[in-house]
């Protein structure tokens, strides 16, 4: 292994915990699931996705409001309009949001208003912007290249902890590999030796590894069993419907099913599920 010193455990208990929104740690014992659509279309989607999460184990909302399509030709997401959609719903709902950041200069507007900025899989390496990201007050979520080595995982991460910014999050999403049927192929054994080789939290997308929804629970129950961290899944209140990766999103009913089948398997390996602080105890309806 090429030396990537600060992703790299330097004790076998070393682990980094990093917060998404102020209720939420990853990397502790709580399973974090982050939920949402691949591509934010409107208020009313967000609002129904939400309004199903609120009181249940999924802490977070995921959405694309900047899209990395493979042609140019496909809807390329909302852009501001879409931020200002997901910022909204992050402050009615009290939900932190997670969103992909595709340029260097998007950073300065997304930064206030998200909680978490994903690297999608298609910059991994596009290293400008992992170090601009390394100088975000804000944690990043890293997904694994389309065809990265672990190794080159790492060293992407790496960058970003270089540049000054500890917290970040890999994302296993599934590799190329020569089978077609599935969209990727889930590497599982990069999560169990990631969690073995970085102190960094290693979540896992079965959405986008599987490419079909029938295939997103039993690979989302075996993430878990394996030992990531958490899970992040595309749904939407109608899944044919939706503007990209419709055939991978599930149904809003079969997300919350999905859930409360990892209780037992979390326990199984020692963690427990997310679960909600009483809405007493916060401002999460607000506005
Ligand atoms: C996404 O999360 O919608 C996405 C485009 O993911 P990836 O970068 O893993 O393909
Ligand atoms: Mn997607």
């Amino acid at each position: 292994m090429h030396a990537a010193t600060l992703a790299i455990k330097s004790h076998p208990d070393q682990r980094t915990i990093v917060p998404l929104g102020p209720h939420l740690s990853i990397g502790d014992r709580a399973i974090a699931v982050i939920g949402g659509p691949c591509t934010v279309e409107s208020l009313a989607q967000m609002t129904q996705i939400a309004e199903t999460f609120q009181a249940t184990p999924i802490a977070a909302l995921r959405g694309g409001v900047f899209k990395p399509r493979s042609s140019p030709y496909a809807f390329q997401g909302l852009g501001a309009a879409g931020l200002e959609i997901l910022a909204t719903v992050r402050r009615r709902y009290g939900l932190p949001v997670v969103t992909e950041v595709m340029a260097i200069n998007q950073i300065e507007t997304l930064a206030p208003q998200v909680d978490m900025l994903q690297i999608g899989s298609r910059n991994m390496q596009n290293f400008d912007l992992l170090k601009a990201v390394g100088q975000a007050p804000v944690p990043v979520l890293l997904k694994r290249g389309l065809s990265a080595t672990i190794e080159e995982f790492l060293m992407a991460a790496e960058y970003i902890l270089s540049h000054g910014n500890p917290q970040v999050v890999l994302c296993e999403r599934g590799i190329r590999s020569f089978d077609t049927y599935t969209r990727n192929v889930l590497d599982l054994g990069a999560v169990v030796a990631l969690k073995q080789l970085t102190h960094l939290p290693v979540i896992v997308d079965p959405s986008h590894a599987a490419g079909k929804r029938e295939l997103v629970p039993d690979l989302a129950r075996a993430a878990i069993a394996a030992g990531a961290d958490g899970l992040i899944i595309e749904c939407h209140p109608q899944p044919e419907e939706s503007v990209s990766d419709a055939r991978q999103a599930l149904a809003l009913p079969t997300m919350l099913e999905l859930v409360d089948s990892l209780a037992p398997i979390a326990q199984a390996v020692g963690r427990c599920l997310w679960s909600p602080v009483p809405a007493a105890a916060t401002s999460r309806v607000a506005a």
